[in-house]
Parts: structure tokens; sequence; C-alpha cells
């Protein structure tokens, strides 16, 4: 019985596709697939040699059974960190009678006495063929009799039980665990094109990059710096910083561009409090060609409304114009310990504070205008080459290829 060990996944979001839901769900277990792979991933249907794991759908679910060699925690993380996983418990099987069903009932719990000390259970069932001649209730009632018998120690409590023992009865088997261990949601990734997200090494625009890749969205990122203002070692954590992305969003391609001849044109041109505008419409306007040149659809940015002088909404309108790309902003109007809170949770906190210098704080002005107008911003880029400078900053692109 149980020769390997088995995973239920459940898929939040991709459950409630209409027609789609087979491609959905397709594109999930690809994924599932390819997280569990570094565990080792065997022929479909070739189960049970070592290191073997076969992710399959069946009745709803989404399924994994691996060899027992393969460790079951592993296995969970690298599950849940997949997108469009709703939840993954790890579960036993048995046929879908309740004969069959108590005495695995039984086995179950009693690894739970031995492992965890447990003295108290409920059993909560659901039946999902409702073809099944008993009613839910009453299956909860008479597995937790055969508990009861099986294992003596034990008492039911209803209210606040050490294991809820649940019980998951479909038309060819009925699965049986304890716990649903949460996963993040959202689509499964390259069901939603691709972006190009312009990461920064701070807290905002990793969490945003997230964002996207979590509704599906694939990711390339491209990145800028002001060498030798800005030194190799910053440049060094923001590969760090897309490396803990792309263990959720996949191996991702980085773009790198030195801005330090923009930024000097600029300063030596144009007014000194619309340096930090500036600069943004060019990063927009290089990132959007080299967004098109690698099939981009969009662009991602970390703004926020009103975090800074260059993220008020009149700044916004004034950055946008110089582009034709659409620019998603995920965290338009979330509060600052809201994206800090989700940066914890998604484990780039901690790198995104590392102190290092950055290209947008090089020839910061003292008072930058908050509320730029187009028209001015374009008059002052009127004694620049724009398209010269795009172009040469497009043609310096150095390319990265980044892995989790
Ligand atoms: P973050 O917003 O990521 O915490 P930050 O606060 O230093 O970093 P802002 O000045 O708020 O960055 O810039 C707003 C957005 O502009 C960033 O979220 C990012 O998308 C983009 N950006 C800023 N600096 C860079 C850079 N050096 N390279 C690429 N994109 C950048
Ligand atoms: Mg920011």
């Amino acid at each position: 019985m149980n020769e390997q060990n088995i995973f239920i996944v459940r898929c939040g979001e991709v459950a409630l596709k209409g027609m789609n839901k087979p491609y959905f769900e397709k594109a999930l277990v690809e994924r599932i697939r390819k997280n569990l792979q570094p565990l080792g991933i065997g022929e479909p249907g070739k189960w049970g040699n070592p290191g073997g794991i076969n992710v399959s759908r069946h009745e709803g679910l989404i399924f994994i059974h691996a060899d027992k060699s393969v460790d079951p925690d592993q296995i969970i993380r690298n599950t849940s960190k997949v997108f469009g996983v709703a939840s993954i418990s790890q579960a036993v099987e048995a046929p879908s009678n309740l004969d069959e069903i108590g005495p695995v009932a039984v086995d179950f719990m009693m690894k739970q006495i031995k492992e965890r000390g447990i003295k108290t259970f409920k059993v909560e069932a659901k039946r999902a063929d409702k073809n099944f001649p008993v009613k839910s209730p009453d299956i909860a009632r008479i597995i937790g009799a055969k508990v009861l018998i099986g294992c003596k120690v034990l008492k039911v409590d209803v209210h606040n039980p050490d294991v809820r023992l649940f019980v998951d009865l479909r038309k060819d088997r009925t699965y049986l665990y304890d716990q649903k261990i949460s996963g993040f949601g959202g689509l499964p990734l390259g069901t939603n094109g691709k972006g190009m997200v312009l990461l920064s090494g701070g807290i905002d625009s990793p969490v945003a990059a997230w964002m996207m890749a979590k509704r599906g969205m694939m990711l390339e990122a491209m990145h800028f710096h002001s060498y030798p203002y800005t030194s190799p070692r910053a440049q060094q954590k923001v590969e760090e910083l897309a490396g803990i992305v792309a263990s959720y969003s996949g191996s991702m391609r980085m773009h790198i561009v030195n801005l330090l001849p923009i930024q000097e044109q600029i300063v030596m041109n144009c007014p000194e409090e619309e340096t930090t505008i500036l600069v943004r419409r060019f990063m927009m306007r290089i990132a959007e060609e080299i967004a098109k040149k690698n099939k981009c659809m969009m662009l991602i940015t970390g703004e926020n409304l009103g975090q800074v002088a260059s993220q008020t909404a009149e700044a916004l309108v004034v950055t946008d114009a110089c582009v034709s790309m659409p620019v998603m902003r995920p965290l338009i109007a979330m509060d600052k310990v809201d994206i800090m809170d989700k940066a914890q949770e998604i484990g780039t906190y901690e790198k995104s504070i590392e102190p290092y210098e950055d290209c947008c704080t090089v020839f910061l002005p003292k008072h930058p205008t908050t509320k730029p107008r187009l028209q001015q911003i374009e008059a002052s880029e009127s004694r620049l080459d724009v398209e010269a400078l795009v172009k040469a900053a497009v043609e310096s692109e150095e390319i990265k290829e980044i892995r989790a």
C-alpha cells in the first residue's frame, strides 16, 4: 500500500476557468513538473524508479506521485511556489469504499500518535462523488468510529482537535490527509504573455515583478546603472534579487544598460529640478525599445502613487507620455508597509535593504519638481538628441541569464 508518497494539489483560480480550464490545467502541470525537475522527474507512468516523480491530472485535481526516496518537504516547498497552486496536501489513498477506508484511516492516525503524540481528532469528510450512497456527515461519523476503535488513546474533539483528518472521497479513490499547505494562487506562468520589468535594487520593483508573474506573465528584466558612480557590487545585488524573483517566475534574461552618458547630458543641458523626471523618461524609452526587440508586451515598474517626487500623479502622466507600450504598475495603490510585508513574504526584503547605491541617486536634484508639465519637459528634452542617446544606450546593452 502507498508505495509512493502522494500529494494532492488544488488549483485556485484555474479551477474557475470555463472552456479554457484544460489549457490552464495543462500549463499548471507543466509548471509543477518544471519546479520538481531538480528533485528528479521520472518517465510519465513509470513510478517507483529512484527519484521518480510523476505529475498527473485526475478527477479535477493534480496528483504528484513521488518515490519515497524524495524528501516530501522539498516536494511541498517546490510545488507551493508554483503560481496557480492554491494548496497542497500530502495524502494517503484508499479505494472508495468505507470498509477499506477505515483501516487506512486507522494507520494514518496511528502514525500521528507515534510521531506527534496527538490525543484528539475530528474527521471532516467530503464526497466529491455524489453517487456514493453515504452522505458526507455520515462518512465522517463512520470513519470516526473506526478510528476510535482502532486507536484506543484517541478522543474526538470537534472544536479544537489535535488533528483534523480530511477524507476526500472521489469516484475511484479516496484521499486522506491532515494538512493543507497554502500556495500563492494566481495563474500558471506562460498563460499571460511576457513583460519587461524595470528592476532596481529597491524593495518595490521585485514585488511588482512577482505580482505580474503571479498572474501568469513571463518576465525579462531591465536594469540601469551609472558605473563608475554605482559599483559592480550594487549590480551584483540586483542580479541576486532577480535570482530570487526567478525562483518563482523561472529563469529570465536581464538587460543591463549604463545610464551615465545620458545622465551627464541631462545634467549639462537641462534644469536641475527636472533631472529625475528626465532620467525616468529615458529609462522608459530604452526599456520600451529593448522590450519590443524581445517580444515583451508591457513594461512593469514598482512605482507607487505619491511615494516620491517622480511618482506624483503629474509625474506618472509625464513619464507615460514618452512610451506607447502599456506600463503596468501593480503596486500603484499599495501602502509601503504592505509592500514591505509582501517583500518579506516572498523573500526579497533582506536582499533589497542591503545598502548599495542606485543610479537614481546619482545626480539627485535638491528640489525635484513634483508637478512637471509635459510641454516644459519636452522643451527641455529638445536640447538633447533623444533618439541618438536612446539608440546608443540600446546598442550598449549587456545581457545576463538569471537563474533561480
Ligand atoms: P524600488 O521602487 O524598487 O524600491 P526605488 O525606490 O529605488 O526602488 P524608485 O526610485 O521608487 O526606485 O523607482 C521607481 C521604479 O522605477 C522602480 O520600482 C523600478 O521599476 C524603476 N527603477 C528605478 N531605478 C531603476 C534602475 N536602476 N533600473 C531599472 N529600473 C529602475
Ligand atoms: Mg520605489
